[in-house]
């Protein structure tokens, strides 16, 4: 399968020094890509700032804002079997971007707006499997199932926020999958790792079993 995933962090500037973004480092993307490349799966990445070093094998591409993921991502996502949405993309992004670094003044106001929803409003292509994920502080499924449905998913990976910085930095977490037909599995804790192949078997078995489906009709 040709499989884009996106992964980390976006950055949203502010001035030429500074921006809005989350602790995200990119790891569940990761994960997904070294497991699909171990599955002879072919791998384009579309990566926000991380650090951990990138699988020899994948394809990546680098960005930093959510409007340059998004870019990225249609362009990329036209010639993909699947897309995963791993990235955590911010959320907000400054209204006005100041050419010059901002001094410091006592109170200063910053302005945000919603970034582009990058999955929702990927062009949809025939038969292309598509999962993203939900990170949720309450009423996860219900909130996830309204995503799943909202961004016209096949899969979401819900994830209970837990405390402190969430799944951010950690290698397990609280996880359901959520299915376009609205089954739910209850994954429990899980590893990162463990989640990426449970992730790419319901990719396969998507992908694959509506090629079995096309080819014997
Ligand atoms: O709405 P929420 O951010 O919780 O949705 C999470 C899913 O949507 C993730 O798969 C995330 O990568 C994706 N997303 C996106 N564009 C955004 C925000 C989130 O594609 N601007």
């Amino acid at each position: 399968m040709r499989l884009l995933i996106s992964a980390g962090p976006t950055r949203e500037p502010i001035d030429p020094v500074r921006f809005l973004s989350n602790y995200s480092t990119g790891f569940m993307g990761l994960q997904l890509a070294r497991e699909a490349i171990r599955r002879r799966h072919r791998v384009t990445m579309v990566c926000g700032p991380i650090e951990e070093p990138m699988p020899a094998q994948a394809r990546v591409i680098r960005v930093e804002r959510a409007q340059e993921m998004a870019e990225a991502m249609r362009k990329e996502a036209a010639k993909a079997d699947a897309v995963i949405m791993a990235a955590a993309v911010a959320d907000f992004q400054p209204v006005h971007f100041a050419r010059l670094k901002l001094k410091r003044s006592g109170r200063l106001t910053l302005q945000l707006k919603a970034t582009p929803d990058i999955i929702g409003r990927l062009p949809r292509q025939a038969g292309q499997v598509r999962a993203g994920f939900a990170l949720e502080a309450r009423g996860v499924l219900d909130k996830a199932r309204a995503k799943l449905k909202g961004k016209k998913l096949d899969l979401i990976l819900a994830q209970d926020a837990q405390s402190g910085r969430g799944p951010f930095g950690r290698t397990s977490l609280r996880a359901w999958i959520l299915e376009g037909n609205g089954k739910a599995t209850r994954l429990g804790m899980r590893t990162k790792r463990q989640i990426a192949r449970l992730l790419l078997d319901k990719v396969e078995a998507l992908w694959y079993g509506q090629r079995g489906r096309t080819s014997s009709s």
